[in-house]
């Protein structure tokens, strides 16, 4: 079969594609582009607290009148045993930008891939970019079903799959190592709340979702999740009713789903920009989901290398203007991590509790800050 064409392919359907598919359409018409998606969107997929500054963004994007059709949790307040032991609760009418969501993520990224597709993206779902060559013009990608599509260039927005690195000659810095061992609680009455407790071993978030679900999560380290036998049923029960809050939020009938493991420490690509092809989303920058800022940052970044793609592609660019193009673009990924490593070690520094307990110990302000510089 010949290989599909089209001016810009958008790998990764995650909430950072979606966005860069969207506005390219709304930016850019001119542009014919397809949007490549490995999965079908039917297994579940954690980080579901979208906080309410998200709002100018899907507005931007022209969802919002779909988004408030899904029905979402509306957050009503964050209880956080932190610095201390106690539950302290701050309610979302105390923040400025109101109240923010809580999210079935594959239905939200689905809505948000529809929404592309009726704007006039190609969508591709089920089958993932194994490869990518380089053209003469472009790339020509190669899909796990072995289609192939010739592009002029890429948006890579796969999310925390860096396996297109090679072909791009991108090199990807791990700053610190995170792994989440969640799981889905059935059956539970709904609170509207995101509950956080620290712990020794690292900490737990937990969040109210739509139809009577909730999320239950552990963060740790690598070798701390295996010590703990996190991965098990029986291990991970053990260390959740080890919580003082977080045990309560499941009852001893609710039906606790499957282990959902996902690395989900900070990482970066560089560089942020390459030739023909563009980071974005968590492929640019993987942030620590403490600093609750993923979602976020997809959806922004998806915009902003949508922008600088359909200005890499018009046709009477020089070379001066692509120059600055990769710069700028690479300076503001860069200034967006620099204020992200500095709050992320303000809030390890608050529950610091736990001074010799190896999670702990690796996060104080000071390490943090070396890992974020790459210096390790
Ligand atoms: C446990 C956990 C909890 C989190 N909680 C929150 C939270 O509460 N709030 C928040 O804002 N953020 C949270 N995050 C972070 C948030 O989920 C991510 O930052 C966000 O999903 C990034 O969006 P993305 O589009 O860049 O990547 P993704 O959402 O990962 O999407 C990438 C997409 O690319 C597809 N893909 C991958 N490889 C290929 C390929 N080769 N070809 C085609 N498609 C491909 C994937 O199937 C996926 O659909 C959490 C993360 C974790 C791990």
């Amino acid at each position: 079969m010949p290989p599909a064409r089209a001016d810009i392919a958008v790998i990764g359907g995650g909430p950072a594609g979606a966005a860069a598919a969207l506005t390219l359409r709304r930016h850019a018409p001119r542009l014919a582009v397809r949007l490549i998606e490995a999965s079908d969107y039917s297994m579940p997929r954690p980080g579901e607290v979208l906080p309410a500054v998200a709002r100018s963004l899907l507005e931007q994007l022209g969802v919002m009148t779909s988004f408030e059709a899904q029905g979402f949790v509306a957050g009503r307040a964050l209880a956080s045993a932190w610095a201390n032991d106690e539950l302290d609760e701050r309610h979302s009418i105390f923040s400025a930008q109101g109240p923010g969501w809580h999210l079935d993520r594959a239905r939200f990224d689905r809505m948000l891939t529809d929404a592309a597709m009726a704007a006039g993206v190609a969508l591709s779902t089920g089958s993932a970019v194994r490869s990518a060559m380089p053209e003469r013009e472009g790339w020509c990608l190669t899909l796990a079903d072995r289609s192939e599509v010739v592009v002029r260039a890429v948006i890579w927005a796969a999310g925390r799959s860096w396996r297109l690195a090679r072909p791009f000659s991108a090199r990807v810095r791990v700053h610190g190592d995170l792994v989440a061992h969640s799981r889905f609680i059935e059956g539970v009455a709904g609170d509207n709340r995101t509950v956080i407790e620290a712990r020794p071993e690292g900490w737990w978030y937990s969040a109210d979702l739509p139809g009577d679900r909730r999320i239950v999560a552990c963060m740790t380290d690598p070798d701390l999740g295996e010590a703990l036998a996190l991965r098990s049923d029986q291990g991970w029960r053990r260390a959740l009713d080890a919580t003082r809050h977080m045990r309560a939020l499941v009852p001893v009938d609710a039906r606790i789903g499957e282990a959902l493991v996902r690395s989900a420490g900070t990482t970066t690509v560089e560089p942020a920009i390459g030739r023909r092809w563009i980071a974005a989303g968590d492929t640019l920058f993987a942030a620590d989901p403490l600093s609750s800022r993923g979602i976020v940052h997809a959806l922004r970044s998806g915009i902003i290398a949508a922008y600088a793609a359909a200005d890499l592609l018009d046709d009477d660019i020089d070379k001066g203007r692509e120059d600055e193009i990769r710069r700028r673009y690479a300076m503001i990924s860069t200034h967006g991590f620099q204020g992200y490593a500095q709050a992320l070690a303000g809030h390890y520094a608050e529950a610091a509790r736990w001074p010799e307990a190896p999670f702990w110990r690796s996060r104080a302000p000071v390490d943090i800050a070396r890992r974020m510089g790459g210096t390790s």
